[in-house]
């Protein structure tokens, strides 16, 4: 299946009632600056290169970020820090990511995410994590010739690692989840595989300093040794 096979049944998807009822809610309701646009309101399908070699995981959308834009990491603080940081390292063709129709094109990158649909709290249930992973191990069946995952936040590097468990292999043990720990791994059709942990570029862990811009740089040129 190719990967906008993938994400057109993900847009379509309805596995989860409460996360149907909620993203439809936050999509009737809005927030008050954002009052005359229209909201996605849908799962958010993965977005960027379909031949990427390097690959984001991140946790889920924004109920006022990516379930109203319908694209990741799109109209949130989050996306802002992201988007610049992929733009500094080259993977992103410009810094500013504001919606679907902006002009952002990712190179040799895809980001994706562990569920689809906007949580409560941005805390989807241990249920709604399970019922979304068939689409981030579709992807993964689909993206060959992947070389680096970059998993932003716990719950995406867990996602990541038990879709290891499932399908792939292991070529170091498993580095405990920290910013910048690396494991190397193997996936059928990747069987070099590197995955790099960060932490996510939440509003929460970059006002207090706990993620820099200089960390998430860090990140990336990471990235673009072992992929050079
Ligand atoms: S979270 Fe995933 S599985 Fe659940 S409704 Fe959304 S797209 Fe479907």
């Amino acid at each position: 299946m190719t990967i906008d096979l993938i994400e057109q049944r993900v847009v379509s998807c309805g596995r989860c009632p409460e996360l149907v009822a909620y993203r439809a809610a936050v999509a009737r309701e809005k927030r008050r600056a954002y009052r005359d646009q229209e909201y996605w309101g849908k799962p958010v399908p993965a977005f960027g290169d379909p031949r990427a070699r390097v690959v984001l995981i991140g946790l889920a959308p924004g109920a006022h970020g990516s379930n109203r834009t319908g694209r990741m990491f799109t109209g949130d603080a989050s996306g802002e820090w992201l988007y610049r940081a992929l733009f500094r390292a080259g993977f992103a063709n410009q810094a500013e990511s504001t919606g679907r129709d902006d002009g952002l094109v990712l190179r040799d990158c895809l980001i994706t995410a562990a569920v689809r649909c906007a949580p409560p709290q941005n805390k989807p249930t241990p249920a709604e994590r399970a019922a979304c992973f068939d689409y981030l191990e579709d992807e993964f069946a689909a993206l060959t010739g992947v070389r680096v995952v970059v998993t932003l936040g716990r719950i995406a590097d867990d996602s990541f690692h038990t879709l290891l468990k499932r399908r792939g292999s292991y070529r170091s043990p498993r580095a405990a989840f920290a910013h910048g720990a690396e494991t190397a791994v193997s996936l059928p059709g990747s069987p070099a595989i590197t995955t790099l942990a960060s932490y996510h570029p939440s509003r929460q862990n970059t006002n207090t300093g706990v993620l820099t811009e200089v960390m998430l740089d860090k990140i990336f040129s990471r990235v673009r040794e072992l992929t050079a």
